[in-house]
């Protein structure tokens, strides 16, 4: 068999975004996902939020991306019909002591390029979030939510449109590189009887998520990943959620918070459902 020319491992939102951008420009782009479904590792999983690009520091590639990717992914989810909405995020401070904090997240938002950041008090929270009590927040109009679900489902049709073979059920069991050439052995199907396949390709992608760092071992001594997930808050009671929130206090700064989002995703075990 002739080798491909690029072959993508992992059908998850990062997978199916880089198959449809380089379909559009390339041919015989493979795709290989382990699952039955895309997405139902992480991506379908999480909590949807299209976040804004306020908390990554300053002229990191973090920022860079975060910020130029919530205005394309809002930009794609209305294009192709993948529920959204920018429901803007409040960070609250729940006294004037939090307040600074708030005062050097702005700074860091805007020199980010994120807009719209302003301060409101107490009573433009309530007003915006009648669940929510705080002394002052940070109003951070372009946070966003989509269907994480229908985000990658949306990725992958229109790179099988523009001519992607996207592959389920095909899971990556090595890699050996050659001369100019990955060889790819691939277990297919029934994963208690898969059949063993071995494909060539010129280049791999590699976008298998929490798995990246194992597949990619045997060539590289890439670190392992780590994983951070810290909670924000708990919320209960079933009125309007317009905005999302979180607060200003604590570790909730240092990185990822914990969200459920108004479009009824959320983190897996936060309703028990799997979805995929
Ligand atoms: C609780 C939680 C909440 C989050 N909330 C948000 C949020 O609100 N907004 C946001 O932007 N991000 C959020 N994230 C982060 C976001 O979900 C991830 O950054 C994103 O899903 C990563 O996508 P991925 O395609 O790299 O990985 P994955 O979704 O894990 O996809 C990798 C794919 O590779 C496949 N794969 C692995 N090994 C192989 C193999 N050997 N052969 C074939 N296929 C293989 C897997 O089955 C999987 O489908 C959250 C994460 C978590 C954990």
């Amino acid at each position: 068999m002739d080798p491909v020319n690029i072959l993508i491992i992992g059908g998850g939102v990062v997978g199916c975004a880089v198959a449809e951008a380089l379909s559009r420009r390339w041919q015989e782009i493979f795709l290989v996902e382990q699952f039955p479904k895309f997405g139902m590792s992480t991506s379908t999983r999480n909590s949807g939020v299209i976040h804004s690009g306020i908390y990554y520091p300053t002229n990191s590639w973090k920022a860079k991306h975060c910020v130029e990717g919530n205005r394309l992914t809002t930009e794609f989810c209305a294009k192709n019909k993948v529920p959204y909405r920018v429901t803007g995020k409040l960070v609250v401070a729940k006294s004037p002591e939090e307040e600074p904090q708030l005062l050097a997240l702005m700074k860091k938002g805007q020199e980010n390029g994120v807009a719209g950041l302003r301060i409101i008090d107490g009573a433009s929270i309530r007003e915006r979030e009648p669940h929510v009590q705080g002394y002052s927040a940070l109003l951070v109009p372009s946070t966003g939510i989509c269907s994480a679900e229908e985000l990658v489902h949306a990725y992958a049709r229109l790179a099988e449109q523009q001519g992607a073979n996207l592959l389920k059920r095909a899971k990556v069991a090595a890699l050996e590189p050659q001369k100019d050439l990955m060889r790819v052995t691939l277990r297919v199907g029934d994963e208690q009887q898969p059949e063993v396949e071995t494909v060539e390709a010129r280049c791999v992608v590699n976008a298998a998520g929490l798995s990246a760092d194992d597949i990619a071992k045997p060539l590289d001594d890439l670190s392992r990943a780590r994983g951070i997930l810290r909670n924000s808050w708990a919320a209960s009671g079933t009125g309007p959620r317009p905005c999302l929130s979180v607060a200003a206090h604590g570790r909730a700064f240092t990185g990822l918070a914990f969200h459920q989002n108004a479009l009824g995703n959320a983190a897996p075990w936060a309703d028990g459902e799997i979805r995929g």
